[in-house]
């Protein structure tokens, strides 16, 4: 996109453009507008210490074709860099406080504006903020993060892509900011954690039996059989209750805290304490089986993410 700043019709108008309050010096050597039209009163030397492309356009002394109060004009040139965008980059630069962006959506044309600029602080502190929100928004944060070919945090945010089913998560006009490829890719990811999750609950040969289950001749229903008779196990019907309810819990959001559900925890904690036998350690036992089996989860998700190509 290079649309030219609509604020030069506006100014043929005669209708004044607006300053910013933040961004207003009165011993500024250059002025930034932003795309719709707000001015920033701002100073070559700190914009070229925080932006290596701002340093390079003014260290070219290219004379700007437009100016204001003397002062040389530099438009930003792309929809993306409005009023809003422009002053949160500009608070990087100088030692103000940060703008305030708490949708995924308002963090994106920052963070695009923060890598074309290559405002290392900006950058430094708005790429952790793109997976934190993720969790929130994760498959609009996935889209961004990919769009911008930030590795680390498209792989973050393909992860907490898990948390939701997909179809609810999309928002089919910010589908476009990436390719068809990487949306397979992203759906293959998907599927592929989702089955090793599953298989969790198939093979269970990383539960160490001995550590958490000790026979209960009450409740312990159901004998397992593995390796032929001598590896008898006793399973307690409030773990098998347990196990139910966290594979269905995986089924909406897959994510090891999912399986650490009060919900979750409750039904097998109470079959558990009508048990004479298992009561006593039965609570102590599902804290620590569970986390484990959390662990378990949100290892299987990062080996694949760990494993994926987005691009
Ligand atoms: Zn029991």
């Amino acid at each position: 996109m290079s649309h030219h700043s609509p604020i030069f019709e506006t100014d043929k108008q005669h209708s004044a453009p607006t300053t910013s309050s933040v961004f207003n010096y009165p011993n500024a050597d250059v002025v930034v507008q932003s795309y719709d039209g707000v001015l920033f009163r701002v100073h070559k030397v700190i914009l070229s210490l925080a932006s290596p492309v701002f340093a390079d356009m003014f260290a070219l002394g290219k004379r700007s074709d437009v100016q204001i109060d003397t002062l040389p004009v530099v438009p930003a040139m792309e929809d993306f860099e409005t009023a809003p965008v422009v002053e949160a980059i500009l608070r990087f630069c100088y030692p103000v406080n940060g703008a305030k962006l708490e949708a995924v959506a308002d963090l994106y044309p920052v963070l695009k504006a923060a890598k074309k600029y290559m405002i290392e602080e900006a950058l430094k502190s708005l790429r952790p903020s793109l997976v934190e929100m993720s969790t929130r928004e994760p498959l609009q944060a996935f889209v961004y993060a990919a769009s911008l070919r930030f590795d680390v945090e498209t792989r973050a945010t393909a992860k907490n892509s898990l948390r939701v089913p997909l179809p609810s998560a999309a928002d089919e006009a910010e589908l476009d900011l990436i390719s068809g490829r990487t949306y397979q890719r992203l759906l293959k990811f998907r599927l592929q954690s989702i089955d090793r999750v599953h298989n969790l609950f198939r093979d269970d040969s990383w539960i160490d039996r001995r550590s958490f289950f000790q026979g209960c001749l009450d409740c312990c229903a159901q004998v397992v059989d593995q390796d032929g008779a001598k590896d008898v196990q006793w399973v307690a019907g409030w773990w098998r209750e347990y196990m139910r309810l966290a594979e269905l819990a995986l089924e909406k959001s897959v994510t090891g805290e999912a399986v650490l559900d009060q919900d979750i925890l409750l039904p097998p904690t109470l079959m558990a304490a009508s048990c004479g036998q298992c009561k006593n350690r039965a609570i102590t036992t599902l804290r620590r089986f569970s986390k484990v089996l959390a662990d378990q989860v949100d290892s299987v998700i990062y080996e694949e993410a760990a494993k994926a190509t987005f691009f």
